[in-house]
Order: C-alpha cells, then structure tokens, then sequence
C-alpha cells in the first residue's frame, strides 16, 4: 500500500509550502507595494494554518514570539499556535503563522 497521503507530517509539509510560497509572493508584491498584497496573502495563511493544526493536533506548542518587540506594528495577529520554528538568534522560537508573516515584513527594509 502506497498510503502516503495519508500522513499527517507529509500534508502539514504541503499546507506549510504553500504558505511560504504565498509569503514569498507577498514580499515581491510589497516592493511595489499596498496593503492589498496583506489581504490577498492572509487566507492562503489561514489555510495552511487550519490545515497544520488539524493534521497534528495537538503535538504543537504555543507561539513564543516576543511580538511587542518583533512586530511592534502588528502585534494583535498571534492566533498562538506554533506552526513552525525559527531562528531567532542562537535559539529556535516556535512562531504561529500569522507571527511568521509579520516578522518577515518586520525584516523588510522600508
Ligand atoms: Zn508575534
Ligand atoms: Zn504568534
């Protein structure tokens, strides 16, 4: 039996491409610039969000991201669910994806 599909990990890694996919977009569209990009980008977030948190309910902690300082400007998007962990520094932070987003733009010059 071929059940890939099946596995959750595999369908999270899906879901997480697309997400960063949609992130990269977003970043090429914000050089040239408006506030559309964000609301074009957020339901392909959303979804890979939802479809993260249903493949692996529960084995995922909380988000960590020190948003007051790492997106003073969007502080209010944590959902707080990691989704992913990143570098930040010498130590792995878990982020939730709406966290991700905003510190990617967070890193982008102005
Ligand atoms: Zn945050
Ligand atoms: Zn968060």
């Amino acid at each position: 039996m071929g059940g890939q599909a099946d596995d959750p990990r595999q369908q999270f890694t899906a879901a997480w491409e697309a997400a960063t996919a949609a992130l990269g977009e977003w970043r090429r569209q914000i050089e040239v610039a408006t506030n559309e990009a964000l609301d074009k980008l957020e339901p392909a977030v959303r979804a890979a969000v939802e479809a993260g948190r249903s493949a692996v309910t529960g084995s995922w902690r909380g988000c960590r991201c020190p948003c007051v300082t790492a997106h003073p400007e969007d502080k209010g998007v944590c959902d707080g669910r990691a989704v992913l962990t990143r570098r930040l520094g010498n130590a792995d932070v878990s982020l939730c994806a709406p966290c991700a987003v905003a510190q990617g733009v967070a890193e982008m010059p102005r």
